[in-house]
């Protein structure tokens, strides 16, 4: 059960609420007991002063009476129920009490013992010492007494006034107050666990909804989203960010069924004709062995463009996984761009097209060789294929601050501008029918996107720089590597 979210906030937020509970209780109980005492002091005090009055008044007026005779007067006139009036000489030694006194009603039992007891004694002294602050609590009979002691005038009688006054009003309105306490406590905690439970489900049921539609959801409901009914809040959040991840899985998921139908398309074109061309080969026994030599040189030429769209999959698979390992060495960029070059300029002499140059030299820079070569080899490849007889291509590679600039430049016939945004989606073409009747080794439009791949798995990007009627630009930026040491 303490498994839901709920349960636990419930818990959490009663116990809290018991805890404050508690606390406030008892403060509450602490103050009114304060109070009360306070009230009871300040009641004892004017009882104090009216039987000073009245005492005094005595001793003037019976002055051969003495202490003892205005003291029991003045008890006799000012006895109430529940106080008890006690004189006694500074050494504790009792002069009159109006316990002792005829018709002082119906006091509450006051224990004698309660006059040895060591709170009254401490009265004594306190009244002896002149202290001022001479109340205490005298515990004795059912609920104990407020005692107050002080000194009656005129000093030299050297007498003390206490007074006690029952405190059991007092413990019974704290009874009374413990006793609401005992059930209000345990039914506002009830309130409060039953309303937070509430609260807990009814704030958390949005996330309970979300598990019960993200549980419906499978491969084949990928457009599904869930129901945001507030995106302002928490929940919201959670529930936009979930569709947020939704929209990336799916269009990853559609990234890949698209990459396996066009892969599948793709590898169908090549091992059909080496089917058909095997097949009408096949289909008559009395072949020369020139029509032999040229259905296998198509074969040849098929297989090949074959196992370079492979090549070129599994690279692309491989570094999708992020599972392609960079043979990263020291190398010279100028070096690498010259070589190329050098490779493939009987290519472009072979279609009249001049190859041209431009490398600074000393261009240092840790990469993985192989991988280099073949960007570079697919812009260039590219630049060859689309330019037409008599154009040039221009690779120009130099440093341009922290970074290398490898730039790529033809006068073929550019890539149209509504396409040029998705020059580097994998398959793509944007002349299907010239790629494909080239009959090299490219042509399935997987070439710029294994170059941008390999651009960004060096830090560095690949970018069409300029494309229109007059050419085409792609430039490869490469971040400087900290230079090699020549030993
Ligand atoms: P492909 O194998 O078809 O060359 P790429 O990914 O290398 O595939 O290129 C994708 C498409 O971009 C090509 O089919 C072509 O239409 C266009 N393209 C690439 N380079 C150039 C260029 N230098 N000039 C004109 N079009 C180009």
């Amino acid at each position: 059960m303490l498994d839901s979210v709920r349960s636990r906030l419930t818990l959490w937020y009663s116990a809290l609420f018991g805890v404050f509970l508690i606390l406030l209780a008892g403060l509450t109980y602490f103050l009114y007991w304060r109070n009360s005492l306070e009230r009871l002091d300040s009641n004892i005090l004017e009882l104090s002063e009216t039987y000073i009055t009245t005492f005094d008044a005595e001793l003037k007026d019976d002055k051969a009476g003495g202490v003892q005779s205005a003291a029991s007067v003045a008890m006799i006139e000012h006895r109430f129920r529940d106080v008890v009036y006690v004189v006694v000489d500074p050494q504790g030694s009792m002069i009159v009490s109006s316990l002792d006194l005829p018709a002082t009603g119906d006091l509450e039992k006051v224990p004698p013992a309660i006059f040895a007891s060591r709170e009254f004694l401490e009265l004594e002294r306190a009244a002896a010492a002149r202290d001022g602050d001479a109340f205490r609590n005298v515990s004795g009979g059912k609920n104990g007494f407020r005692g107050y002691a002080r000194f009656l005038p005129p000093d030299n009688h050297s007498a003390c006034l206490i007074i006690l006054q029952s405190l059991h009003p007092q413990h019974e309105m704290m009874e009374a107050i413990r006793r609401a306490f005992y059930w209000i406590i345990p039914i506002a905690l009830l309130l409060a666990s039953g309303g937070g439970y509430f609260l807990a489900r009814k704030s958390l049921a949005p996330v309970a909804d979300m598990a019960t539609q993200a549980r419906g959801m499978g491969a084949a409901r990928m457009s599904e989203r869930l129901e945001v009914s507030n995106p302002r809040d928490e929940l919201g959040a959670l529930a936009l960010s979930f569709n947020e991840l939704l929209d990336r899985l799916e269009k990853s998921f559609e990234q890949q069924r698209r990459f396996v139908a066009d892969a599948s398309h793709e590898l169908r074109t090549p091992v059909a004709i080496l089917r058909g061309e095997t097949e009408v080969t096949l289909s008559r026994a009395d072949r020369t062995p020139e029509e032999y030599r040229e259905t296998l040189a198509i074969l040849r030429d098929e297989s090949q463009r074959l196992a370079h769209i492979i090549e070129d999959l599994f690279t692309l698979t491989r570094a999708d996984a992020g599972q392609y390992p960079l043979k990263l060495r020291e190398l010279y960029l100028d070096e690498l761009a010259g070589d190329l070059l050098r490779r493939t300029r009987s290519l472009a002499l072979s279609k009249g097209i001049s190859l041209t140059s431009s490398i600074q030299p000393e261009l240092p820079l840790q990469a993985d060789e192989d991988l280099l070569r073949r960007m570079l080899l697919n812009l260039l490849d590219n630049a060859i294929k689309y330019t037409p007889a008599g154009g040039c291509v221009n690779v120009d590679c130099h440093r341009d601050g922290n970074k290398y600039a490898l730039r790529v430049n033809d006068t073929g016939p550019g890539i149209p501008a509504e396409l040029q945004p998705r020059i580097f989606e994998r398959f793509f073409r944007a002349d299907k029918a010239r790629s494909r009747s080239d009959g090299d080794t490219g042509g399935a439009g997987l070439g710029l996107s294994i170059a941008q791949w390999i651009a960004e798995a060096h830090h560095g990007r690949l970018e069409l720089t300029r494309s229109d009627a007059s050419g085409t630009t792609f430039t490869a930026y490469l971040p400087v590597s900290p230079t090699p040491s020549h030993d």
